[in-house]
C-alpha cells in the first residue's frame, strides 16, 4: 500500500503520482537532493571592488588547505597588474590563484560564456586534489554564469526582466556565499583613497606603457582596454603622448584620475546592486558588514585598529560560517 512503512515517504509519493506528472516539483526537488550529494563544495566570495575580497580569501585559503580562482572579469586578462589591483604576488602567501591574468587579450572580450568552462574544469582540478576552491571576485556576471545548473549566454541575467528576473537559484555546486558588504559613503571614500594610492604605485606610468595611438584612435574598447584608467588615460595621453616625454599636464591628469574615481563609485554601486538581486533571487548569502573595518582607514585617528576589527568583525565570523558549512 501507499502506505508501507519501507520507503520514505518521498520515495512513496513520487512513485505514487501518475507518470504524466512525475517531473513535479517533489521529484524535481528530490533529484536535486541526490545529486547534491555528489555536487563538490565551493566557497564564494563576493562584494564590490576594494571591500577586501583578496585578502579575506588568502586568509580562509591558508586555513582550509584551498586554492583561489578568480572572478573578476578584468583581472582575469594579462597585464595592468595595478590598474586592474591584482593582488600582489608577496600577499598571496603561497595560495595557489588560478584564472588570475591568464588570458592575453586586448581585441576581444572573454565573457561568462568563457568563463564558465575554464572555471570548472579548474573546480574540477582543485576538487580532485582534495582541496577547497574558493571563488573570488566582482564580477557577479561570472559568478552566476559559473554556479548556474543552466546557464544561457544570450540571457543578462542582471537587467530586470518582466514578468519574471532571470536569475536561477538552481545551482550545479554546494556553495557556501560570504558577502563583504560596506556601507556605501565609507567604501567610496576608501575608493578614492585607494585610486591616489594605485598611481603611487605606479599607475600612470603602468597605463603610459600600455598606450598605443593607433589603437586608442581606432579601435573600440574590448578585452583589457575596458579596466577602468584605460579609457580615461587614453584621453590623457592622445593629448600628451608618452612618447614626446613631457611633463605631467596637471589638468588633465586631474580630470582622468576624477573620471577614474568616478567610474569606479558607479562599478561598486552597481555590483552591490548586483549581489542584492542575487540575494533576492534567494541564494543563501552570508553577509559581513565590514564598514567599520574601512571606517577605521577613512577616518584615521579614531581610535580603532582596522587588524583588530576585521579579525573580530570578518575573519572570526568567517571562520564560524565556513566550519559549519565544511561539516554539512
Ligand atoms: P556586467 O557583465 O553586467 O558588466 P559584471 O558584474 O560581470 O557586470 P564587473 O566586474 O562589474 O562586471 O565589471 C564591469 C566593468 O567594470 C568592466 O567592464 C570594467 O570596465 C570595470 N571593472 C571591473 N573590474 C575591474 C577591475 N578589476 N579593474 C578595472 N576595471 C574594472
Amino acid at each position: 500500500s501507499s502506505s508501507s512503512s519501507s520507503y520514505s515517504s518521498t520515495k512513496i509519493f513520487i512513485l505514487n503520482i501518475p507518470f504524466s506528472r512525475r517531473r513535479k516539483r517533489h521529484q524535481v526537488k528530490a533529484i536535486a537532493a541526490a545529486a547534491a550529494a555528489g555536487k563538490e563544495k565551493i566557497l564564494v566570495i563576493m562584494g564590490a571592488t576594494g571591500c577586501g575580497k583578496s585578502g579575506l580569501s588568502v586568509q580562509l585559503a591558508s586555513h582550509y588547505q584551498a586554492e583561489i580562482i578568480n572572478c573578476d572579469k578584468m583581472q582575469v586578462y594579462k597585464g595592468l597588474d595595478i590598474t586592474t589591483n591584482k593582488i600582489p604576488l608577496h600577499e598571496r602567501h603561497d595560495v595557489p590563484h588560478h584564472l588570475l591574468g591568464d588570458v592575453d587579450s586586448i581585441h576581444e572580450d572573454f565573457t561568462p560564456f568563457h568563463f564558465r568552462p575554464r572555471a570548472d574544469n579548474v573546480v574540477s582540478n582543485i576538487a580532485s586534489r582534495n582541496k577547497l576552491p574558493i571563488l573570488v571576485g566582482g564580477s557577479n556576471s561570472f559568478i552566476h554564469a559559473m554556479l548556474v545548473n543552466r546557464f544561457n549566454p544570450n540571457h543578462d541575467v542582471f537587467t530586470n526582466c518582466i514578468p519574471k528576473p532571470l536569475i536561477s537559484s538552481d545551482l550545479r555546486y554546494r556553495c557556501c556565499f560570504l558577502w563583504l558588504d560596506v556601507a556605501f559613503p565609507i567604501l567610496s571614500e576608501y575608493l578614492s583613497i585607494r585610486v591616489d594610492e594605485m598611481l603611487q604605485l605606479g599607475m600612470f606610468e603602468e597605463l603610459a606603457e600600455f598606450y598605443d595611438p593607433h589603437t586608442a584612435e581606432t579601435m573600440p574598447y574590448t578585452g583589457i582596454r575596458k579596466a577602468i584608467g584605460v579609457p580615461e588615460f587614453d584621453k590623457y595621453f592622445k593629448k600628451n603622448p608618452p612618447s614626446k616625454k613631457s611633463g605631467i599636464d596637471r589638468e588633465a591628469f586631474e580630470e582622468a584620475v576624477e573620471a577614474i574615481k568616478r567610474n569606479t563609485h558607479v562599478l561598486a554601486e552597481r555590483q552591490i546592486g548586483k549581489i542584492l538581486k542575487l540575494k533576492e533571487a534567494g541564494w543563501d548569502i552570508n553577509v559581513l558588514n565590514a564598514t567599520e573595518a574601512f571606517r577605521a582607514v577613512v577616518e584615521p585617528g579614531i581610535g580603532r585598529n582596522r587588524k583588530e576589527i576585521w579579525e573580530k568583525e570578518i575573519l572570526e565570523p568567517s571562520f564560524r560560517i565556513v566550519n559549519r558549512f565544511l561539516k554539512e
